[in-house]
């Protein structure tokens, strides 16, 4: 997910100005599942997933893929300090130096780990398709420092997390912005991303991105006697340059952001190509799903659900358009597939809204009206 613009333009609508500065909130606690762990997943196979996998902030997963003559990587963590944190948990599992990181999609939680990495191993090779490297390079990323840290680009983007701050202080102070009180799960929530807002605040100084050094169309193979990987781009979906990795002898699936748990990010997607995508990459009968977010899987329950939850929102949308509401005054019901994706969390539900419902909503919107659907800034 592009998590600060997303976030604000999903919640901050109501607030014009920051509010001042308060007390400086703790940091992270271990019951908040924000730093990552490093699971073995399969023979000379990791994921490296925060164990609490939803959060306003995410940080995207990690696969790491053990070949004969180095670790390939997918994704990088979303900061130099998630960065720093994946270089440990690296040198806890194998001592050969990482080769090649393969960034799924543009999207800073997947991406602005990359410099601490490449600083640690500095021939790496950065592979992305074309599409996704020119989002880094400039379209999508352009607010980001390019290859080394920018003191003018740093305060501007310490600035938008000054909003962010003020966003999460304002709705603990004065609830009533959502026409109603907080329930627990969401006060408990916002309390949690205050913390965490604080560590990302210290996890992304010197921040820069990193550009791809190898780039490709649809396939890219790296080939390896026990573990070889396919990079694919299976079409659009959740971004227009997804990136997914197979790894044929493990029948394991790496798939970005295309695959997210607990809940979808719908932010600027291509809901058509979507559905397209993950039907290709069901086509492979993996065993093993490793999503953008969230664990493990081994089956394809999760990708059902989801699946599922696309042609819903489609079809929802669809009968809008065809009474001629207008976007502004779509509005389509998902309670039962928030229910099957979020259970009884206030929390959960309330992101469901604004990062599942209301951003697909639009995204299907422009698509049934032939209008272009952007990327967006970082
Ligand atoms: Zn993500």
């Amino acid at each position: 997910m592009r998590l600060i613009t997303a976030l604000l333009a999903a919640t901050f609508s109501s607030i014009a100005v920051a509010a001042p500065p308060g007390p400086t909130p703790a940091l992270p606690s271990p019951a908040d599942g924000y730093f990552q762990r490093i699971t073995r997943v399969g023979d000379g196979v990791w994921l490296i997933a925060q164990p609490q996998p939803f959060h306003v902030q995410p940080i995207g997963n990690v696969v790491v893929v053990e070949q004969r003559d180095g670790l390939v990587l997918i994704d990088s963590g979303g900061s130099p300090g998630a960065g720093r944190r994946i270089v440990e948990l690296i040198g806890t599992v194998s001592r050969k130096p990482v080769k090649a990181v393969a960034l799924s999609h543009w999207h800073g939680d997947h991406v602005l780990g990359l410099s601490a990495i490449a600083q640690r191993w500095p021939k790496l090779e950065v592979i992305a398709t074309a599409t996704t490297a020119g989002h880094l390079a400039d379209r999508s990323m352009r607010a980001y420092p390019k290859g080394a840290p920018d003191t003018a680009l740093q305060a501007a983007f310490d600035k938008r997390l000054d909003g962010l701050d003020g966003f999460l202080r304002e709705t603990l102070a004065k609830p009533d912005l959502a026409k109603r009180d907080l329930v627990a799960a969401e006060r408990q929530g916002f309390e949690a991303s205050q913390r965490l807002l604080h560590q990302y605040r210290i996890d992304t100084r010197g921040l820069y991105v990193v550009l791809p050094t190898r780039t490709f169309a649809d396939r890219l193979f790296l080939d390896d006697p026990q573990r070889p990987v396919e990079l694919l781009h299976p079409g659009r979906g959740n971004t227009d340059g997804d990136l997914v990795a197979w790894l044929p002898k493990q029948r394991a699936m790496a798939t970005g952001d295309l695959v997210v748990a607990p809940i979808p990010f719908g932010f600027n997607a291509y809901p058509s190509d979507w559905q397209r995508s993950l039907q290709a990459l069901r086509q492979r009968h993996p065993v093993l799903w490793l999503p953008g977010h969230g664990a493990a899987m081994h089956d394809d329950r999760y990708l059902q659900q989801v699946t599922d939850l696309i042609a819903a929102s489609r079809t929802a949308v669809a009968a809008q358009v065809a009474k001629g509401v207008s976007r502004e005054k779509i509005a389509i019901d998902l309670s039962q597939q928030r229910q099957q994706f979020c259970g009884d969390d206030a929390w959960l539900q309330r992101w469901f809204d604004r990062y599942w419902t209301q951003p697909f909503a639009d995204a299907v919107y422009r698509e049934d009206t032939g209008q272009a659907i952007e990327q967006g800034e970082g």
